[in-house]
This record gives structure tokens, sequence and C-alpha cells, in this order.
């Protein structure tokens, strides 16, 4: 095991926090916090509220031998990037954003790695749920950080994605970014800087969500579609809304899954009308955990005790 992992019952007070802002609502510390216990891992899960001008002291912190990470949210996913040492391979491929940060210490230093455990936990679930069909297809509504983790996940299990968003300029650039990382990973950066290559088929597969005829379109032949906009989080008036019309799922085939990334309230409407329409459908807290536990499990250097952080979660 890595030197800069805790040891069970390691007299050391060691911290982990979340860095975000507001970070009021989150539900991670007690889903970390129950981790932790149920080792014995002498640590304290945190809330670490950070306004913008406190980021870089912040993440500079985080190289204090006591703490042994961190989970990073809105609005700084990729604002923390400039500040880390370097970024797992994975996360560099993900659109460069980054929702855990691990402290390692190295023979020249401390270096503060940065991961994507949203990448992780949505590649999850599609080996859990995911049935493909030849032409392996998947929707993403959306074209944020979150939006990009769904994108990485779907192009994991070598799917065609189109995205859909408000702006179509976003849904196309959330594309072409992830287009340009996968030619940075093959080696052919210098012939494909830039937007201007980004072939026909992948240009095509960016949909303005208002654009009702080419998103029905897109649905027709999608084995899954991921819910990745802001819409329907939070409030109870907020919980009512969807980012499309509902009827919409109609056009999905039979064996299609929706996963809803938003997970409060845990049914949301999307998810609720496509159950009622007879198809598989989940709400975001699987997301949560699965990330929850891939971040804890690189933190720790062991497996994260995933019944014990789903109960937390009261799921
Ligand atoms: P973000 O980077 O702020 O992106 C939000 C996206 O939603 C953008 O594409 C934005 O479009 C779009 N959007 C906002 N309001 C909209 C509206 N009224 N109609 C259509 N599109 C709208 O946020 P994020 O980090 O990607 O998070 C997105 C959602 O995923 C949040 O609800 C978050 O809680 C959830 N999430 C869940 C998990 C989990 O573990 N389950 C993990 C991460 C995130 P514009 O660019 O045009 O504003």
């Amino acid at each position: 095991m890595p030197s800069h992992h805790p040891q069970s019952g390691a007299p050391r007070p060691f911290r982990l926090g979340l860095i975000g802002h507001p970070v009021a609502h989150s539900r991670s510390p007690v889903m970390q916090q129950a981790a932790l216990d149920a080792l014995g891992i002498a640590a304290r899960y945190e809330l670490w509220d950070t306004p913008p001008e406190e980021l870089a002291a912040r993440v500079a912190s985080l190289r204090d031998p006591r703490i042994l990470g961190a989970n990073v949210t809105i609005p700084y996913k990729a604002a923390v990037v400039p500040l880390l040492d370097a970024l797992s391979p994975q996360a560099q491929r993900a659109a460069g954003v980054v929702n855990t940060v691990v402290r390692e210490e190295t023979p020249s230093g401390v270096r503060l790695i940065g991961h994507n455990t949203d990448v992780v936990a949505l590649s999850r679930i599609l080996d859990e749920e995911g049935q493909w069909s030849a032409s392996r297809r998947v929707v993403v509504l959306g074209a944020g950080g979150a939006a990009r983790a769904a994108i990485g996940a779907a192009r994991e299990h070598g799917a065609a994605v189109y995205v859909a968003a408000r702006r179509i300029e976003a849904a196309a650039e959330a594309l072409a970014d992830r287009w340009r990382r996968e030619q940075a990973a093959a080696g052919e950066a210098e012939e494909t800087r830039g937007g201007s290559t980004l072939p026909v088929e992948w240009r095509a597969r960016a949909v303005a969500l208002g654009d009702t005829a080419r998103l029905a379109e897109a649905l027709r032949g999608a084995d899954v579609l991921f819910h990745a906009t802001s819409v329907g989080m939070g409030s109870a008036e907020e919980a009512a809304e969807s980012p499309i019309s509902l009827e919409l799922l109609a056009e999905l085939p039979a064996h299609a899954f929706v996963f809803d990334l938003v997970y409060a309230p845990p049914e949301t409407p999307l998810v609720r009308a496509a159950r009622q329409r007879g198809l598989r459908a989940s709400g975001g807290l699987p997301m949560l955990l699965y990330q929850g536990a891939a971040a804890f499990t690189l933190w720790a250097g062991r497996p994260a005790p995933l019944d014990v952080m789903r109960r937390a979660l009261g799921m």
C-alpha cells in the first residue's frame, strides 16, 4: 500500500473535504464519513465552501500531510485543473474536468493528482444497465461538466454520442472537445488541434434542445438517454421541471435505459414518465454512490464499503 494511504486506527487525524461553492446541500459528507468510520480510518470528511478568490489557497492546502484528498464540485471542476500537478489519463480524456483530488507522496515531493470518478460511475452504470443495439447510440441532454462525464462514459462503451443542449454551439463544442481528446490520446494531437477538422458525422450529432424533430430522430435509435442538464435539481418547484417534452420519450426503443443525473428528488418527472412508458429508468443516486466509492478507494487505497455508503444515502 503506498505510504499516503491511511492505516485503520492510525492516530493521525486525517481530513478530507468537498471543495465547491455552495456546498451546504451536499450528501457526500454523510456517505464518506460512514465509509471512513466503517473501516476505522481516523479521518473527517468536511464541507469546504470556497469562494473563487480562495480557490488557489484551498487547493494548495491539500498538500498538507494531514489531508488525504478532496472532492470538487460546481463551479470548480475545470478551474482546479491548472492548480494540480497532473491528471489521471481518464480525467485527461474526460474533457479535462476533475471531481476528485488525491494527494500522493513521491520521492520528489507531494503531488496533487486530479481524477474523474463521475466517468467511472457512469461507466459502471452503463455496464450494469446498458443494453446495446448494433448501432450503439447514447443521447446526452446538456453540455456542462456532468454531460462531459456522460459523453466520456458512453465513448468508453464505444457508443456514437448525440449531445442536445439549449445552445447548439455548446453541444458541438462538447463533442469537439471529446473528439480532440481522443485524437490526442491516440497520439495525433498535432494534426487535429482546433475544432475545424471535427468529422462531419460527429458534428451532425450536435442537436439544439428546442429542435424537436432532430431530437426525436436521435432518440429513435438510442440505447441510453442521459439527462445531464441542471434542470429539475433542488426546490419542489424546480423539481417539477423537465428539460424536454416528456412526449419525446415515446420515440425511444423499448430496450432503452433512461438515466437522470439529478438525484434530488430521487424520482424526477423524466424518470417517472420513462417508467410509466415501461422503460428502465433511474435517478442520479447510483452515480453519487459510485463516484463516491471510486473516490474513497483512491484516497484510502482499499475497496470502499459500498453497502455502508448506500445505506448512508438512504438507498
Ligand atoms: P453545469 O456544468 O453547470 O452544466 C449545466 C448544463 O445544464 C449546461 O449544459 C446548461 O446549459 C444546462 N442548463 C441549465 N439550465 C438549463 C435549462 N433551463 N434548459 C436547458 N439546459 C439548461 O452543471 P453540471 O456539473 O454539468 O451538473 C448538471 C447536473 O448534473 C446537476 O443537476 C448536477 O447536480 C447533476 N450531477 C449529478 C451527479 C451525481 O452524482 N448524480 C454528479 C454530477 C452532477 P448552458 O450552458 O446553456 O447554461
